[in-house]
């Protein structure tokens, strides 16, 4: 028992870690566990990356930079948004560089939602959208799409209400692996518009698209929050550094609120992701597109997995529909996997990465179609 007690702040009882944290305590006491279970790519940054940020220091990029981002980057930034969405006035809209597209959304949360306000998304989705939402105080709205993670626009429409406050789409997905279709895009952008809605599009998976090109909803409605980040495209995870871009008035007060709790996005990484715009990643992707070949081959028949078309994950139906006994039987064999209720109001599918070299996804694959028996 402390000598200090502390009375901790009620909000931090709406977040849960219990699910996850279940697995990596198993995981604790796995010796060598074939790791499928890893949000982060298995290569490493672009040596001209590495060596741009180590310049970068050398150079004295080490101090605060402006609030949103320094002009340089966010030149390119917009030079970027002119060419791949046509933007004539790409130069005159706002951009606010963020530490990683998690700061982007912390900030555009705690700008958008007041307490009882909804915040609709689609189920499965990543973690921290719905604790984010309940730290501002507002309501997660999950709106179910199983069995295909297809966007459902009846269902999507059905969960809108007049405290909707904005819809955050996520494509790529984590943790299901769908990428939606310019006309999927296209009938949630004319629902929002119908509903005067923000939509928040967090594309940090957008590199990560195999079958077919990369499509944003901010390049048909114009009252999208676009978040990107550098985490996934270049292996910059602990660099911390992503962007936005959207409406004036949104990225002001996000601006704002940036200066008084992250202050800036770490310097020497905004240097370095010049450096990153500018690299090709195509022979990386090309490599996730075979891995994700091997996994959809293997699972497909074994679990009646869904084809992902992007991201690194691939969301499988457990055996019996009970993921947690799944995974358990699967960590007793040594590979490491997530249940599907980290991601999801149900527990009915396991999440793999397959962000690992060739041969322990090889391997994982083996033990898991035995399993599946
Ligand atoms: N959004 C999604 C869908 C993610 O999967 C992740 C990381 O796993 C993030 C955002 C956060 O990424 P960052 O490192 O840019 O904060």
């Amino acid at each position: 028992m402390s000598k200090h007690p502390h009375t901790i702040a009620e909000r931090m009882a709406m977040l849960d870690a219990s699910g996850i944290r279940k697995v990596f305590d198993l995981a604790a006491k796995m010796p060598n566990p074939i790791n499928l279970s890893i949000g982060q790519p298995d290569f490493d940054v672009p040596e001209t990356v590495k060596n741009a940020a180590i310049e970068a220091i050398r150079a004295g990029h080490n101090k605060y930079t402006q609030t949103q981002g320094t002009a340089a980057l966010r030149a390119m930034l917009a030079e970027q948004c002119r060419d791949e969405f046509g933007w004539a006035d790409a130069s005159e809209r706002p951009y606010l560089v963020t530490s990683g597209v998690s700061g982007g959304l912390l900030l555009a949360i705690q700008t958008l939602v007041d307490p009882g306000d909804e915040v609709v998304f689609l189920d499965p989705y990543f973690v921290m959208y719905s604790h984010l939402v309940n730290l501002a105080g507002g309501v997660p709205v999950p709106v179910d799409t199983y069995d295909d993670f297809r966007p459902d626009i009846d269902r999507l429409a059905d969960a809108i209400t007049d405290r909707t406050r904005m819809l955050i789409i996520n494509s790529p997905c984590n943790p299901t692996g769908a990428v939606y279709t310019p006309e999927e895009l296209q009938a949630i952008a004319d629902l929002a518009e119908r509903h005067r809605l923000l939509v928040v599009s967090d594309e940090i998976y957008n590199l990560f698209c195999y079958d077919q090109p990369f499509s944003s909803i901010a390049s048909i409605y114009d009252n999208t929050l676009l978040l990107r980040g550098f985490s996934k495209s270049y292996a910059m995870t602990g660099w911390r550094i992503g962007w936005a871009t959207g409406p004036q008035a949104v990225l002001e007060k996000m601006t704002m609120l940036q200066q008084y709790t992250f202050v800036c996005a770490p310097s020497m990484a905004q240097v370095a992701a010049m450096e990153a715009m500018k690299t090709d990643m195509t022979e990386r992707v090309a490599a996730y597109r075979r891995k994700r070949d091997t996994v959809a081959d293997s699972l497909g028949n074994a679990f009646g997995l869904v084809r992902p078309g992007g991201a690194f994950y691939a969301f499988v139906p457990a055996p019996g529909g009970d993921a947690t006994a799944f995974v358990t039987k699967a960590i007793e064999n040594n590979v490491l996997i997530i249940p599907g209720s980290v991601f999801s109001t149900r527990d009915t599918h396991f999440r793999i990465s397959y962000a690992t070299t060739d041969e322990e996804l090889r391997q994982g694959m083996d033990i898991l179609t035995d399993l599946a028996g």
